[in-house]
C-alpha cells in the first residue's frame, strides 16, 4: 500500500511500524509499505493524507497510483511522457569503437535532427574472447562529442564496479538487459535524479521488469524509463522476440514511459524497419535503435544494425505512423 503521510507525522516510526520504504516530498512523505498490507493502523488514521492499496508490490510504478505516464524531461525541449505525446528517437552504434566512428555518428545524429546519441562503453558481452568495449576510454570520446555536437548521451552500465563512472559521464544511464537485476546498479540510479532506461532482462516476467523498476523509485529517483528489447522464446530464427503484448500491459498497468529497442530484439537490420513502425503504431514514448557507418566491421552487434541510408529511409517514414496515433517524432 501507498500511503500519502503528513509532513508533522513521526515518519520514522511509521516505517518501522510497517518495515515500509519513505520518500520525502515537498508537503509529504510517501510511505510505501508490502503490498500484503491493505489497511492502515486505526492508531496512525490521521496521519493519512491518501492511501492507495495495491494488489502487487508493482506499487510507484503502478497505474493505480499514478493514473498518467510519468514525464521524463532531458531537457526543457526534449520530454516524454506527461502531456507530451513525444515519442523520442534515440540512435547511434552499439559500441563507441573509435573517435573517427563515434564522430561520425554524431554527425549524422545531428543532420537527422537527433538529440541523443546512444553507445555502449561497458559491454556486456555474451562472451569473454570479444570486443568487450573501450570502457572508460570510451566515456572521454562520448564526453568530447557531447561537448562538440550538443548532444545528449546514454551509456550503458553492466555491473555495479563502474556504476559511478557512468553516472558521472551519462546524461542518461541505460541498464543494460542482463544487469536488471544487480541491485548495486539499481541502488546507485535510485540515489541520483539523472534519467535511467532499464532494459527488460529477456528471461524476466513483466512482474520482475517493474519491480526492478520499483527499485529505482523507491529510492527517490522518480526519471526511469521502462524498456522493452525483446525476450527469450523458443523462436531461433529471430535473436529474441520483441513482447509487444508485453508493451500493451505496461502502457495500460503501469505509469511509466515505455522505450523499444527493436535492434536488438530482431537481430537483423533488415527487420528493423517494419518493426520500428509497428513499435510507433503501439504510441509507445521511445526508441533505441543501432546505426553504424559501416555495420558489417562494427565490432559487435554487427548483424542488427542500420547504416545511414537505412536509418533516413526508416526514419523519414515515421512521422506519418506517430501522427497517426496521436503522437510526434523527436
Ligand atoms: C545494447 O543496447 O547494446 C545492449 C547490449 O542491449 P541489451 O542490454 O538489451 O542486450
Ligand atoms: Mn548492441
Amino acid at each position: 500500500m501507498i500511503l500519502h503521510i503528513q509532513k508533522k507525522a513521526n515518519i520514522a516510526s511509521l516505517q518501522d511500524f510497517y518495515k515500509a520504504y519513505s520518500i520525502e516530498e515537498k508537503d509529504h512523505y510517501v510511505l510505501i509499505t508490502p503490498s500484503a498490507v491493505k489497511e492502515v493502523d486505526e492508531s496512525h488514521k490521521s496521519d493519512v493524507i491518501a492511501s492507495f492499496p495495491m494488489d502487487s508490490d508493482i506499487q510507484l510504478a503502478s497505474s493505480k497510483y499514478i493514473t498518467t505516464t510519468r514525464e521524463i524531461r532531458f531537457s526543457d525541449d526534449l520530454i516524454i511522457g506527461g502531456n507530451s505525446n513525444n515519442t523520442l528517437m534515440i540512435t547511434g552504434p552499439c559500441s563507441v569503437e573509435s573517435e573517427e566512428q563515434i564522430d561520425a555518428v554524431a554527425q549524422f545524429c545531428v543532420s537527422q535532427g537527433i538529440k541523443i546519441l546512444r553507445a555502449g562503453c561497458y559491454k556486456p558481452r555474451t562472451s569473454p574472447y570479444t570486443f568487450q568495449g573501450l570502457g572508460h576510454k570510451g566515456l572521454i570520446l562520448l564526453a568530447k562529442i557531447r561537448d562538440k555536437y550538443g548532444l545528449k548521451i546514454i551509456t550503458e552500465v553492466k555491473d555495479a564496479t563502474h556504476v559511478d563512472d557512468v553516472i558521472e559521464f551519462a546524461d542518461i544511464i541505460q541498464i543494460g538487459a542482463k544487469a536488471m537485476y544487480d541491485h548495486g546498479i539499481l541502488t546507485a540510479c535510485s540515489k541520483i535524479q539523472k534519467p535511467i532506461v532499464l532494459k527488460r532482462g529477456f528471461g524476466s516476467t513483466l512482474q520482475e521488469f517493474v519491480q526492478s523498476a520499483e527499485f529505482i523509485l523507491s529510492g527517490g529517483n522518480n526519471n526511469v524509463a521502462l524498456c522493452e528489447r525483446g525476450i527469450r522464446t523458443f523462436e531461433t530464427k529471430t535473436r529474441f522476440t520483441l513482447d509487444l503484448c508485453g508493451v500493451a500491459y505496461l502502457k495500460e498497468h503501469t505509469n511509466l514511459p515505455v522505450i523499444l529497442d527493436p535492434s536488438h530484439a530482431m537481430g537483423y537490420a533488415y527487420g528493423v524497419p517494419d518493426l520500428t513502425r509497428a513499435c510507433v503504431a503501439m504510441g509507445i514514448d521511445g526508441l533505441l535503435i543501432e546505426t553504424h557507418p559501416t555495420p558489417k566491421l562494427a565490432k559487435s552487434d554487427a548483424s542488427q544494425q542500420l547504416n545511414f541510408e537505412e536509418f533516413t529511409a526508416l526514419k523519414k517514414s515515421l512521422d506519418k505512423v506517430a501522427s497517426s496515433v496521436g503522437r510526434k517524432m523527436i
